[in-house]
C-alpha cells in the first residue's frame, strides 16, 4: 500500500534521511523504532508531503506521491496525526474532532462517521463541549487520533501518540490502537516507546542516523539482542 525507496530528504542543505526504504501492506500494522533525532518525524513528514524528497520514490495505493502537495495527500486517504497531537486548544473537543472530516472527499457522511469514532473513544465523546486545552495529555491524544479517523484513513500514520502520558496511560493508549488496527485500518506508527510498539507490530523497522538499520517482525525485534540493550533496556 505504501513504497518508500531510496529516500533522501531534510531541510535545507542538512540531510537528514538517507536512502531510506520501507513498505507497509494493506492491513499491517508497521511500526518504525529510532532514538532522539534519528529522523522518525521527519520520514513521516516526508510521505505526507511536507518536506520533499531530494532523491528516492514514495508511492501509495499505486500512486506516486512525492510530488503531490500535503492537500492532494490527504484526499489520497494517507493521514497523520503529528506528534505533541496539535490540537486547537481554545476550540472544543466536538470543533477539533469534526476538523478531521472536512476535506472534500471525507465530508459527506460526516455525521455517521463521528458517532463511529466516538464509540471508540467514550472518553473524548464525554468531553465534547469541554476545550480542547484544558483536558489532559492522555485525552488530547485521543482526541488527536479521533481527528485523524473523521479523514477516512486508508493509512493511519501516528507520530509517537505516548510522548509525555503516563505509563498507566501509555497502556490504553496501545489497546486504543491495537483496536483501531484491528478493525481494518492500516497503521504505520512511530514511537520511542518500543516494547509496546513492537508488540503490537507486524513488522517493524529501526532508524538510526537517518538510516534503515534493521528490519523484522515486532516479535522477532522484541527477541534481538541489540534491541534490547539500545531500546528496551534490558
Ligand atoms: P524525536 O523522537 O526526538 O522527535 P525524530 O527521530 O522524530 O526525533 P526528527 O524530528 O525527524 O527526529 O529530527 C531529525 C533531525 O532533524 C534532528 O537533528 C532535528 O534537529 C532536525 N530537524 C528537525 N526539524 C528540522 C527543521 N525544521 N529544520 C532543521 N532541522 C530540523
Amino acid at each position: 500500500m505504501l513504497k518508500v525507496s531510496d529516500v533522501t530528504a531534510g531541510y535545507g542543505r542538512t540531510v537528514i534521511l538517507q536512502d531510506i526504504s520501507l513498505r507497509v501492506g494493506r492491513g499491517e500494522v508497521v511500526t518504525i523504532i529510532g532514538s532522539n533525532g534519528a529522523g522518525k518525524t521527519t520520514l513521516l513528514r516526508a510521505i505526507s508531503g511536507l518536506v520533499k524528497p531530494t532523491k528516492g520514490t514514495i508511492e501509495f495505493d499505486g500512486q506516486r506521491i512525492d510530488r503531490m502537495s500535503p492537500d492532494q495527500i490527504v484526499g489520497s486517504g494517507l493521514i497523520m496525526v503529528p506528534e505533541a497531537r496539535q490540537l486547537f486548544p481554545v476550540m472544543t473537543v466536538r470543533d477539533n474532532v469534526l476538523m478531521g472530516g472536512y476535506h472534500p472527499k471525507v465530508r459527506a457522511g460526516m455525521a455517521e462517521r463521528f458517532e463511529e469514532v466516538l464509540d471508540i473513544f467514550p472518553r473524548v465523546r464525554e468531553r465534547l463541549n469541554q476545550l480542547a486545552g484544558s483536558l489532559s495529555g492522555g485525552e488530547q491524544q485521543m482526541v488527536a487520533i479521533a481527528r485523524g479517523l473523521m479523514a477516512k484513513p486508508k493509512l493511519l500514520m501516528l507520530d509517537e501518540p505516548s510522548l509525555g502520558l503516563a505509563p498507566i496511560i501509555v497502556g490504553q493508549m496501545f489497546d486504543v490502537i491495537d483496536r483501531i488496527c484491528k478493525s481494518g485500518t492500516t497503521v504505520l506508527l512511530v514511537e520511542q516507546k518500543a516494547f509496546h510498539a513492537l508488540k503490537i507490530a507486524d513488522r517493524a523497522y529501526v532508524i538510526e542516523n537517518g538510516q534503515i538499520a534493521l528490519e523484522n517482525t515486532g516479535a522477532g525485534l522484541l527477541a534481538d539482542p541489540h534491541i534490547k540493550t539500545a531500546y528496551l533496556g534490558i
